[in-house]
């Protein structure tokens, strides 16, 4: 169809031309922009190194534009015209330059006879130029150096040049660009070509075997009329024969049309073919064919063509197994990199967006959540989403992700929206249609929790799809197992192993945090009275009691830490002074009389404690525990068993300690 609109556009320009319509009598610009329009044209041409008509038929305008804008026949252009649309033509077909050139020879000729100015030395030129430039094509397209090769693109490729028993799916999810079949096609391409020049053939194709089909994956020919996307039939026809057989043929005179052999589109004449199964462990996986022009294949060569196709099925079989294996390491890089990225980080907060990301690059999905699952209670968490809101709570009665706790089991769902399923809870509502959760159990088999993706297309997620997530998921246990317990060392390297109650250091950090973020705050400082006695009366471990009981006493009046030995601190958040007073008094009166009890002794004690106000006492941390610290100091020196608030303390000056007796008395 193409090439016959080619024609007539080929014609209808030759006529046009001849006539004249178009011979205005135009200047300037126009004579340079149209040359100009051509050459880029023709640039643009060469790039693309491929006929197309539209190209064809463009150019076929520009050049008779610029022909009857620039003087037709008298045109400097008018060889440019002749000459360069046959060959164009040529490019679709050799045989289209001689039409297409005779068309246009016709075509000017006429016009020379119309318009009574019979031009014979131009006529003879250009019938002289096309001849030449004719014989010239011919030898150049019979030439070696412009042997064709055809790399097809085509669908049943990709099937074939799949490794053996290994999911390209799998991989093609999880990393890129790694479908490419390198390892396979390159070598058997350079080993046909290699058969090609050994036979000296004219073709050489190749055929995959595909169902009904034999489908052509890789060829070289000489000819202009191979066929790149040939796909033939087995229900007839001599290839059928081959498949049955399973045994290649020598056909010495091939008297049948070319087109036969599945590989040729129109007419020429071939003397000889070699036809030949490739056999891969007692299949047919494809066909190889030569063929030859001139001279006839003799015996001696179809024997060296049956050890070629042996060998070619041995290669194939090798490269596919190469393949297999460089598939499967890739993958397994792929997925190594996604888990190291998922080892980044300690705790949680840093390691569940990791997580998500990981699963959303290795199965290609939209959404990725995690939650957290509470077995005793029932319940879950969600404690990270790409579209959930963090700390969205559910039952595991509701839905698909309480199931998967409940059985520990994975899930995959087409279609959500069959039988409407819920994902997590039952007013959540998802857009999404594709589902896959995995439960992420302890090494004690205990539940971690539940990790699912979700993703807007049907049917987007497979059972190939389980053995990358599983690994990933055993990734994300071994890290979320490892965040809580670095949690938990976190809080007991925070904590004083006697009392439980913080330690200097978390007393310090927690109190520079109170300072930064609130408002006020009121320090208090406590410290035994003479405590000294107690360890010299009762022993040590009575002491131990004493700072253990008094911690417990203190534990929940606010952040209690142990400050040293037998001192303490509490700080107050976001209090007023008055309240800070009230409640040191309180504690110190509560202690007073309370009594503890070693073995068979009670021991009785008394506390001086010394506050201090953020901000109006102080406005740094420092500062703070300085003011409380000589608070707790002047109690001790005034008596003991009593508050010292810094305040009254600083007011008073040295002698006057009043308000802190006022503190102590009640
Ligand atoms: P003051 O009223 O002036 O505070 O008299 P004090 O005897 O309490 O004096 P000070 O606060 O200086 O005494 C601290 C003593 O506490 C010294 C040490 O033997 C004892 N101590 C410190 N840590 C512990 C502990 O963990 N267990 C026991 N049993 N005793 C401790
Ligand atoms: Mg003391
Ligand atoms: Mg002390």
């Amino acid at each position: 169809m193409r090439i016959k609109i080619f024609y007539l556009s080929a014609i209808v320009y030759a006529v046009i031309s001849s006539i004249g319509v178009l011979r205005l009598q135009l200047s300037g610009y126009f004579l340079y922009v149209l040359p100009a329009a051509i050459a880029l044209f023709y640039l643009f041409y060469a790039s693309q190194k491929k006929v197309e008509l539209v190209h064809t038929t463009i150019g076929a305008i520009l050049v008779n534009l610029s022909v009857q804008l620039t003087g037709g026949l008298d045109s400097p252009l008018f060889m440019a015209y002749v000459i360069i649309l046959p060959i164009m033509g040529y490019k679709e077909k050799y045989f289209n330059y001689w039409i297409i050139a005779l068309c246009l020879f016709a075509g000017e000729t006429l016009a020379s006879v119309f318009s009574h100015e019979i031009m014979i030395l131009h006529l003879v030129l250009f019938a002289v130029v096309i001849i030449i430039i004719g014989v010239l094509i011919r030898n150049y397209s019979e030439n070696e150096a412009f042997l064709k090769k055809s790399l097809v693109k085509y669908e049943a490729r990709d099937e074939f040049f799949r490794p053996a028993d290994f999911d390209s799916k799998t991989v093609t999810t999880a990393i890129q660009e790694i479908d490419q079949h390198k390892g396979v096609e390159r070598p058997l391409l350079y080993y046909i070509k290699f058969i090609h020049k050994l036979f000296d053939a004219f073709s050489i194709a190749f055929f995959a075997n595909s169902e009904d089909n034999l489908v052509l994956v890789q060829g070289f020919s000489k000819s202009e009329l191979f066929r790149a996307g040939a796909v033939v039939s087995l229900k007839s026809g001599i290839y059928r024969q081959i498949m049955a057989s399973s045994k290649s043929i020598l056909i010495k005179e091939f008297f049948q049309n070319p087109e036969e052999l599945g590989y040729y589109k129109g007419e020429l004449k071939i003397a000889s073919v070699m036809i030949a199964p490739i056999v891969l462990v007692e299949k047919i996986e494809g066909v190889l064919v030569i063929d030859r022009k001139d001279e006839p294949f003799d015996e001696k060569e179809k024997e060296l063509f049956d050890e070629a196709v042996k060998t070619a099925g041995y290669m194939l079989a090798m490269l596919k197994l190469y393949e297999k294996q460089w598939y499967k390491a890739t993958y397994l890089d792929s997925i190594s990199e996604f888990a190291m990225r998922l080892h980044r980080g300690l705790d949680l907060a840093m390691i569940l967006p990791n997580a998500i990301k990981s699963f959303q690059e290795v199965l290609k999905c939209n959404d990725v959540s995690i939650a957290e699952i509470d077995e005793l209670n029932e319940c879950g968490t969600v404690i990270k989403s790409t579209y959930i809101k963090e700390n969205t709570e559910f039952s595991l009665d509701d839905g698909l992700v309480g199931f998967i706790a409940r059985h520990r089991n994975y899930i995959i769902k087409e279609d959500l929206s069959q039988g409407k399923l819920i994902v997590f809870k039952k007013s959540a509502k998802t857009r999404n249609h594709s589902f896959i959760g995995v439960p992420i159990m302890q090494d004690d088999d205990a539940l971690l929790g539940v990790l699912w993706c979700e993703d807007h297309k049907k049917q987007k997620f497979n059972s190939e799809d389980v053995e990358p997530v599983n690994l990933l998921a055993s990734h994300l246990s071994l890290v979320w197992q490892r965040a809580i317990h670095h949690q938990q060392e976190k809080e007991k390297a925070a904590l004083d192993g006697l009392t439980g109650l913080y330690n200097h250091r978390q007393f310090q950090e927690l109190l520079q945090k109170q300072i930064d973020e609130e408002n006020e705050a009121v320090l208090l400082m406590i410290d035994i009275d003479h405590f000294k006695k107690v360890n010299d009366e009762h022993g040590h471990q009575a002491g131990d009691k004493v700072i253990k009981s008094l911690a417990n006493l203190i534990s929940h009046t606010g952040i209690a830490a142990r400050y040293g030995g037998e001192e303490f601190t509490i700080v107050l958040s976001n209090c007023s002074l008055k309240k800070g007073i009230d409640q040191a008094v309180r504690i110190r009166a509560h202690i007073s009389k309370s009594k503890i009890k070693f073995n068979d002794v009670e021991i009785q004690i008394t506390i001086s404690v010394g506050v201090a106000h953020y901000p109006s006492d102080a406005k740094t941390r420092e500062e703070l525990i300085e003011k409380a610290d000589n608070a707790m100091y002047r109690a001790k020196q005034t008596g003991r068993n009593k508050v010292v608030v810094a305040r009254t303390m600083e007011r008073s000056g040295n002698q006057d300690i009043r308000g802190s007796d006022e503190y102590s008395k009640m």
